[in-house]
This record gives structure tokens, sequence and C-alpha cells, in this order.
């Protein structure tokens, strides 16, 4: 039986050049970047100073800015965690979405157990921030505001020019986790007016357990403290060897993923467009979140009379999402979606393709035909 992959926004696979890129780093040349005693060693804290350039320039950013991390969670946690600490002097409330990820969520819950005032700032049924309540909510006391540019569930994009006018506004920090944007949407940091943002390599065709924390460094610099302590690497904001394959995977693929988005958002967008309207011409589905602002690979797709649970039993074949990969085991219905307005029954009735750069036009029309000849009896 043929498998179809339509779960990009959880993981993807390693692009074929990164793999080639990282693999001699891991026998060959091997060495600690932080080992200063030898050649080999300052040889390798120099490529890792270069990769770092490079990020940077694709990033449009400075490159002090640019911390390796092992995920876009520990950079969320160091970046929340960090601004709560260091700018207690301002303020101590945080202004994120309701529609963020559960990484943002848990950790201003940690950090409200800490004395953080948290406000949430609802969606319109679209999923697009209420832009009225969020200037109604921040004020001079808000040290960040955290909103994520793509979102992993819906695919839905937010305004974060507008959202970093209004926080900057008030002096507040701009936190952004751009985890699902690089590779399906042009992104330029500075155009956006981001001070903080998170990547997470995996999500981009490049390997697990490599992320970026940028945080600006000037106009005006944002502080950031450390999670970890121990070693001094990454400015002593990242202690613990770095993790040189990776990096240097991340790098490529962040090169490809940006060369290349023209020409994969062409061909994402056609075809999740087919996939859309073949399914809704039958009748069967009704698309949640924005239609206009959406990730090009994205299809939040509510399927009338049956749940996402009995819709993945009937069609093993397809690799699908009810909702984002960490919080597919819980069994409520999706965060996002309810805070769209969709009821329960609605909600545990949508399903998530996420579309990637190897799937096929082949692929889309056997799954709809799949789905035709199961549904439509
Ligand atoms: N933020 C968003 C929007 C995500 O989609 C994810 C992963 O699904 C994360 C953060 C966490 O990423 P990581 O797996 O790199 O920790």
């Amino acid at each position: 039986m043929d498998t179809y992959y339509f779960d990009h926004n959880a993981t993807t696979p390693v692009h074929e050049e990164v793999l080639k890129e990282m693999l001699p780093y891991f026998n060959q040349t091997f060495y600690n970047a932080s080992s200063s005693s030898h050649l080999l060693g300052i040889r390798m804290g120099k490529k890792i100073e270069d990769v770092r350039k490079n990020i940077a320039n694709l990033l449009s950013v400075e490159s002090s800015g640019i911390t390796f991390t092992s995920s876009a969670t520990e950079s969320l946690n160091t970046a929340l965690i960090s601004i709560f600490n260091l700018y207690k002097t301002k303020g101590n409330h945080i202004v994120a979405c309701t529609t963020e990820h559960k990484v943002v969520l848990d950790t201003l819950a940690y950090l409200k157990t800490l004395g953080a005032l948290v406000t949430l700032i609802p969606v319109q049924h679209d999923g697009i921030i209420d832009l009225t309540e969020l200037k109604k909510a921040v004020n001079n006391s808000t040290i960040a505001v955290c909103v994520m540019l793509a979102n992993n569930e819906t695919g839905v994009i937010q305004p974060i020019n507008e959202i970093a006018e209004i926080a900057h506004h008030s002096n507040a920090i701009m936190v952004c986790d751009t985890t699902q944007a690089y590779g399906k949407m042009h992104v330029d940091l500075n155009e956006l007016n981001i001070d903080v943002a998170v990547l997470s390599a995996h999500k981009f065709y490049g390997p697990k357990g490599a992320g970026i924390l940028y945080a600006r460094k000037k106009n005006p610099r944002v502080t950031l403290s450390p999670l970890l302590h121990g070693g001094l690497q990454d400015n002593a904001l990242r202690s613990g060897t770095q993790n040189v394959p990776a990096i240097i995977g991340m790098n490529k693929a962040l090169e490809i993923a940006i060369q290349n988005i023209w020409e994969n958002t062409t061909q994402l967008s056609k075809l999740r467009i087919y996939l859309e309207q073949q399914l809704e011409a039958l009748n069967l589905i009704k698309i949640n979140g924005s239609t206009k602002y959406r990730l090009c690979n994205t299809s939040n797709l509510q399927f009338s009379n049956l749940t996402s649970n009995k819709f993945i039993q009937s069609f093993p074949q397809l690799a699908l999402a009810t909702g984002s990969a960490c919080t597919s085991i819980l069994p409520e219905p999706s965060h996002v979606l309810k805070a769209m307005g969709l009821s329960d029954l609605e909600a545990k009735s949508s399903i998530r393709f996420s579309l990637g750069i190897t799937n096929t036009m082949e692929e889309i029309i056997s799954t709809i035909n799949l789905i035709k000849n199961k549904l439509i009896a």
C-alpha cells in the first residue's frame, strides 16, 4: 500500500543536499567548535561563525543576534522566560494570541505562576488576530507581544507588521514564532519589524535538533539570558557543545528554502488549490481559516458528518494530522479551531493536510479519488 505523506507541518524529510553537506561533520570534521587548544577545534569554531554570518544574511539581520539552539521549543522558552526575568522593572505584562502554539501558551502559563500577567487576544472567525482588542490590551507595563507569523494548524498568516507597530508604540518587544513560515512564504524579519524570532530546521527540510533564536542587537537592543548554564557557547546564551552537523545542515536547508521560495510556493499552491477545489466541488468540506492570508501548503478542512479520528482510521494510506504534532495525543478538540469559533463537533471533524515539496499532483489526484470512493457511496 502506498502511503502519501501530508504532514509536513509536523516535520519534513532532510533535503538530499542538506544530508550530503552534513555527513562529513559526523566522523571526518567532527571536532568540538569550542576546543580552542588545537587548530582543528579553532577551524571548527571559525566554520560555525561563518555559518552564523551566512544565516544572518539569509534572515537580513545582524549575526551577533543569532543563537543556535536545539529547537523552536527551546528558543521560545529562552526568549519568553528571559524577557520576563530581565524586563521586570518595566512591567510583568505579556500579550499573546489565543491561537499560539502550545509551547508559547504553556510557557506563559508557567510564567503566570511566577507573577506574570498574561493577556490572550482573541482571533476572528478567519483565524486572524483582533487588532482592536490587541490595541486595547497593550499598555506601558507590557514587556512583550508574542504572535506567530503562520499558524501550524490552519496556515493562517498574521499581520505581524501591524502587530509590531502596536507593540513598539508601548515599547514592548515583538516576539514572533516564525517556525512554520520559512520555506512556505517570503519572510524578512527586518521588514516585519520583529525583535525576537524563532526558527526550527526540521520544518524546512533540515535536521531535527537544530533551532535558531534571533534577538535584535540595536535600535533597540533586546537582552536575553540563558536557560542553560555551564559553557560559554553562543555568547553564553546557549551553553552546551554545539551540534555542528545539525547547524551546518540547518544553514544549507535555509539557503535552499530561500533560494527556491517562488518555485516551491507556486508548486505547493497549485497542489493545495486543486485538492480544495475538487473536495469543495463534491460538497465534502469547508475550509477553516482565512483563504486569503494562508500558507501555500496548509489546508485545514472540516468534513461534514465525519470525525477526524474516523477519517484517519478510514484512510490508513494518508499520513494526516488532526492538530499540531505536539498535541495530537490529546483527546480535546483543537484550541486553535475552538478559538476561531468552531463548535467541539466542527473542530473534531477537521483534518490538516500540510503538503510538501516532494508531493506530486498524482498523489493529490489519488487522494481525491480515495476520498470520493469512500465518502460518496
Ligand atoms: N512553533 C510552531 C508554530 C510549531 O509548529 C512547532 C512545532 O510543531 C513549534 C513551535 C515547536 O517546534 P520544535 O519541534 O522545533 O520544538
